[in-house]
This record gives structure tokens, C-alpha cells and sequence, in this order.
């Protein structure tokens, strides 16, 4: 069935699975990012394209968050997993091909020494956060009001009005009072804070912040904050679960060429399979060799390191990159030439691999009170337009690119985008 023969409201499969779902889970999602997306049942993807339960296709660009830059079910990365899984999947002690994965892992991002894999960026963020208080003897962090740096207490905040408190209901209020939350792109007030505070252990950022606008480091940022860092001896931890792999081969630190004490890895490091990673010197890392705890039943499981090896030797012996900046920036350019020819104000921001898409002044936005000017709610509702023509999107307005989008994705794409702007028009 092709977009135009249905919309979100004729998916009678979905519906019906979205009601069984509400009663088995809350909300009827495992996960609360997914409450407001439209509410569609996904039978299987492959490449760039997603077919629902009802028979639809989708040109992908949510790509499940992020961790398909490889595309759905790539056959190298899926085949090892379930070749080397057949031997068993977790030991609770070392296996042959831990090693592999690590020697890999640390060539490839080139910086770093030693690296400890998890399961999900949330516990490797917190896992580089520990380090950084071990190694200091101070309690706090600095991190930038709009970043993500997953969903427990000390790091899921809101910032309204220039206010910061809890991100959720039910969070130990007293840890808002962990991180002090500073505008992105503010070297002034990194240096004001830095200079201010003795109790500063690590200064946690987004390279580039994809979480919110995907607003990129204006020139110099990240430079200036490694030389604060420095100044004040303080921690550097890139969080990289979205930009290592993805921006660069070596990920933001190569991009920018600036290097972190501590970074985090996930999403594209393993080809949709669900492990993390944080990497850096022996001098913080080998605090884990000690009584500092690091721990996880899944760390590192045969499946995991499999997926990891298959994935960095795609992205090592064919690297995407060139082809993903063109491939974005064409992409990116079309949507605002879509935009114009319907009358919207549609408008993007971001790298051409994972970019930004609103409705607003089309002026670079610098940090997330600057988003107060664009029309994000609009988004969401075009989102789900574009669901009901093939597009398959995030509501807040990150579109991703994989290596497995080519020529007939863009033309499907380009097709797509004409008639959903027709609709919203
Ligand atoms: N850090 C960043 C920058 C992220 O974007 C995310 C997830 O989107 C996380 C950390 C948390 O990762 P996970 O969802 O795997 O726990």
C-alpha cells in the first residue's frame, strides 16, 4: 500500500494492537520518549525503509533513535551476532572476543586507551560521571540546559525560563542541586562558573546538542572548554552516544578536534544491537580496575562485542561519511525548497548525518532558549503528516541519516515530502 491510499487514522492492524498495548503497558510504549508518536505497529525494517503491520512503507529517519546508522537489519552485523551467539551470549566472565571488540573500539576512536562497554548510554554517562568524582574528590558536574544525558535523577532536568528543576515527577528533588546547567555555546559562563566553584568534578556535553535543535558548537566552543577544563582541573566528558560513529568515524572529538578526558558511546556503535561504551586514559579508566564500581550483567556479552566488531569493520573498510554529507545536505536543502513551494516556513539547522527540522526564522539557533522562537508544536503535527505519507520522523524534529539511504530513498523521499507539505499547506 503506498501513502496515498491510506492515513494514520485507516491503520486498522495498528489500532487494534495499539489498544492491547495500552492494557499491558502504560501508555501502550516501554518507553516515554514514544508517548506522543503517532501510533503505529511496525512489522519489520530493512535498510532505510520501515513496513507497518497494515502493509505501509516508511522512508526511515528515526531509525530507532539513532542506532541504525547502518540501516534496519544490516546482514554482516545481524549474521555474526547470530553465528557467534549460537556459542552462548553472556559468561559472567571473559570471552574471546572482548579483546577484538576493544581493539577495535580503541583504534578506531584513536584517542583513548581503555574503554569499559554497558548497555545503554544512561548507565555509561553515569559510569564516566563516577569516574570523574573518584578522580577529583568533588561532588558536581556542569552540563548545558537542553542536553540529554539520559533519564535518571542527577542528569534528567527541565530548564524553563532559565529556571532548572526535575525532568519527571517521582526524581530525588535534592539532585537538580548535583549540576550546575549553563547556556551551550557560553564559554563566559563556563568560565564564570569553573571560576567560581571548587566543587566541580566534570564538565558532561553534547558536542554537537542533537537532543535539542541539534545545535552544533559554535567555532572554538569545544576548544575553550577543554582548555577551562584544563585551567580548573576538571573532567571533560563528551557524551557521543549520538554523534561517535556518526558525525566521524572518530566521532565528534575528530570532527572538532578536540579531545575529551572521558566519552561516551552508544546508539550507532553496534549496528541496532543495544550496547554503550566509555572510553578514555588508562589514568581514569584503570580507577575501575580498583574500588571504584562499574558493574552490569550484559557488559560486554558475546552478542554485544560480535555486533561491535561486525559494525566498526563496515564502517572502517567502506566508510560512509562523504556519502552521508551528501546525502544530508541535499536532503536538508530539499526540505526548505519543499517548504517554499508550499508557503511554509520550514526551516533546518544541524550536520547533514542527524539535522534539526521546525517551522520558524530560519536564523542558526545557538542554544535552547533560542528554540523559544520556533514553532515546535507544528512540528509534531507535520510529523505525523509525514507519517501519514511515508516519512517516518521524530516529533521533536531530529531526523537522522543512515548509510543505507541512497538514490530511491531520496527520490521517495523528495515525492513524499511534496505531497505531505500539500496536505499541511
Ligand atoms: N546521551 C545522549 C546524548 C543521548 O542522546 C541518549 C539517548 O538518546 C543517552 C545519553 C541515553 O542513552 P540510552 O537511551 O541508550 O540510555
Amino acid at each position: 500500500m503506498t501513502a496515498e491510499e491510506a492515513t494514520l487514522s485507516t491503520l486498522q492492524r495498528s489500532a487494534e494492537l495499539h489498544a492491547r498495548a495500552r492494557e499491558l503497558t502504560p501508555g501502550g510504549v516501554h518507553s516515554n520518549v514514544r508517548l506522543n508518536a503517532p501510533s503505529v505497529f511496525f512489522e519489520r525494517g530493512a535498510g532505510a525503509w520501515l513496513w507497518d503491520v497494515d502493509g505501509r512503507d516508511y522512508v526511515d529517519y528515526l531509525l530507532g533513535q539513532g542506532p541504525n546508522f547502518l540501516g534496519h537489519a544490516p546482514t554482516r552485523v545481524n549474521e555474526a551476532v547470530a553465528a557467534e551467539a549460537r556459542r552462548g551470549s553472556v559468561f559472567g566472565a571473559q570471552h574471546v572476543l572482548e579483546n577484538e571488540a576493544g581493539e577495535l573500539f580503541l583504534d578506531t576512536i584513536g584517542w583513548a586507551e581503555r574503554v569499559r562497554f554497558g548497555a545503554t548510554g544512561t548507565e555509561s554517562d553515569q559510569a564516566a560521571l563516577r569516574l570523574a568524582r573518584a578522580a577529583t574528590g568533588r561532588q558536581k558536574f556542569v552540563r548545558f540546559a537542553g542536553t540529554y544525558h539520559g533519564w535518571l535523577d542527577n542528569v534528567l532536568v527541565k530548564t524553563v525560563d532559565g529556571v532548572t528543576g526535575p525532568g519527571s515527577r517521582g526524581q530525588l528533588a535534592h539532585h537538580v542541586a548535583d549540576s550546575y546547567v549553563l547556556p551551550f555555546n557560553d564559554v563566559a559562563a563556563l568560565d564564570a562558573t569553573l571560576s567560581a566553584h571548587d566543587d566541580i568534578a566534570a564538565v558532561i556535553v553534547e558536542p554537537v546538542m542533537v537532543n535539542n535543535g541539534v545545535i552544533p558548537p559554535v567555532d572554538g566552543f569545544l576548544k575553550h572548554v577543554r582548555r577551562l577544563c584544563d585551567r580548573h582541573g576538571v573532567v571533560l566528558i563528551f557524551d557521543e552516544v549520538v554523534t561517535g560513529f556518526r558525525v566521524a568515524l572518530g566521532g565528534a572529538a575528530e570532527r572538532y578536534r578536540v579531545r575529551p578526558d572521558l566519552a561516551v558511546y552508544g546508539k550507532a556503535m553496534a549496528g541496532g544491537w543495544p550496547v554503550s561504551a566509555v572510553a578514555g586514559s588508562a589514568e581514569l579508566m584503570d580507577l575501575f580496575a580498583g574500588d571504584v564500581v562499574h558493574a552490569g550483567t550484559f557488559n560486554g556479552s558475546v552478542p554485544a562485542c560480535a555486533a561491535v566488531i561486525a559494525t566498526l569493520g563496515i564502517l572502517r573498510e567502506d566508510p560512509p561519511y562523504a556519502r552521508l554529507e551528501e546525502y544530508g545536505a541535499t536532503l536538508m536543502e530539499t526540505i526548505v525548497e519543499v517548504g517554499r513551494a508550499h508557503g511554509l516556513p520550514l526551516r533546518v539547522q544541524g550536520l547533514p548525518m542527524a539535522f534539526h527540522v521546525s517551522f520558524g526564522d530560519p536564523a542558526l539557533v545557538r542554544d535552547y532558549t533560542g528554540l523559544a522562537v520556533l514553532d515546535l508544536d507544528r512540528y509534531t503535527r507535520f510529523s505525523h503528516t509525514l507519517a501519514d505519507h511515508g516519512i517516518w520522523v521524530a516529533g521533536r524534529g531530529i531526523w537522522y541519516v543512515s548509510a543505507a539511504h541512497g538514490e530511491k530513498e531520496m527520490a521517495a523521499t523528495r515525492e513524499r515530502l511534496y505531497s505531505a507539505a500539500a496536505d499541511a499547506a
